[in-house]
């Protein structure tokens, strides 16, 4: 016997009844009356917050039931609770649910994402990476980040010829762009195929060879389309995040994937570090001058202090913080040498 309260969905009164389940039928009992309904006639109302559970019979009228009482109630009618109310049933399910929620998103961020983004620019016009190395570039002069077009040095053009050769073979349409780096010494190559490098690192080492790793590194970059899959990614993300959060928190989206996404991975730096080895190898040029230059910037770096202010609001990353001249890396290209 379940306590209940019986509505007839005209009045507000409730009368107190009895429940009781026998023969796939539940009997109402009250005083003077009872009823009994079939249960395929029935349907039920899980609590929520401070409503209560209810039984709703065909013509209109409920019963109220004591949470405790509604599990048992809809089992014995043959009528198992769906999913949700399980869940909302018992805290243990609804961490484990959140777990399973949360588990998913990540799946998505770690793998789903890269799979997308690999069949994305898989099938993406080359174009698109042409259209988004233009637009950076843009931007980058109009900051004042990058100095102007300017003729090329002598040396810059032995450097030129020299990569040409180097990059002979491999298919990957580049153009080098010497330019004046106001933040720099810096080098970078855009999805469109410009390298772009800074006099100020061409003025720290007097060693062309160092200088070959570094444009290869880029070439390395753009031979894995590193560039747009970075932003194949980012916008991406920023699609799903502005879908699930909604269209307010557009702006947050964006910010909060502009500062994810600021970086190659530390895989994608492995990949251009072991493609840029891989050809200075083929060539016979030694990686250690790489390495000298790689400890001059480490110092120059250093000497700027930490807290050195930043001329511009938008700089792009440094090249040490965006590439990686850690021990490890500098180890390895000590030890590469032919
Ligand atoms: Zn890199």
């Amino acid at each position: 016997m379940i306590q209940a309260l019986f509505f007839d969905g005209k009045s507000t009164v409730a009368t107190p009844v009895a429940l009781r389940v026998d023969g796939g039928l539940l009997h109402i009992q009250a005083a003077g009356w009872q009823r009994c309904e079939r249960a395929e006639s029935l349907e039920f109302t899980p609590p929520y917050a401070r409503s209560a559970a209810r039984v709703n019979l065909p013509d209109g009228a409920l019963c109220e039931v004591p949470p405790g009482d509604f599990l048992g109630l809809r089992r014995a009618l043959a009528k198992p609770p769906g999913l949700i109310e399980l869940i909302e049933s018992r805290w243990r399910y609804a961490l484990l649910s959140l777990a399973v929620i949360a588990a998913c998103v990540a799946s998505v961020y770690v793998w789903g994402i890269p799979i997308a983004v690999g069949i994305i620019v898989e099938r993406a016009p080359r174009t698109l990476d042409s259209h988004f190395g233009k637009s950076t570039l843009t931007q980058l002069e109009s900051y004042g980040l990058i100095g102007p077009k300017r003729a090329a040095t002598p040396r810059e053009e032995r450097l030129s010829r020299r990569f040409a050769q180097l990059a002979g073979g491999t298919a990957v349409p580049y153009q080098l762009d010497f330019r004046d780096f106001p933040a720099g010494p810096n080098a970078f190559a855009l999805p469109d195929g410009t390298i772009l490098m800074s006099s100020e690192i061409e003025a720290l080492t007097q060693n062309d060879d160092a200088l070959m790793f570094v444009l290869a590194h880029e070439l390395g970059h753009l031979y894995y389309r590193h560039g747009v899959k970075l932003l194949a990614r980012a916008t991406l993300t920023s699609i799903l995040i502005t879908w699930y959060a909604g269209d307010v928190s557009n702006a947050l989206a964006l910010a909060t994937v502009g500062v994810l996404n600021l970086r190659y991975s530390r895989e994608a730096e492995a990949q251009a570090d072991a493609f840029a080895i891989a050809r200075l190898r083929a060539a016979h040029i030694p990686t250690r001058p790489a390495a000298d230059l790689f400890r001059a910037m480490q110092k120059t770096s250093s000497k700027g202090g930490e807290g050195k202010p930043r001329k511009f609001a938008v700089e792009p990353p440094d090249y040490l913080s965006s590439h990686p001249a850690t021990k490890d890396r500098i180890r390895l290209l000590d030890s590469d040498t032919p």
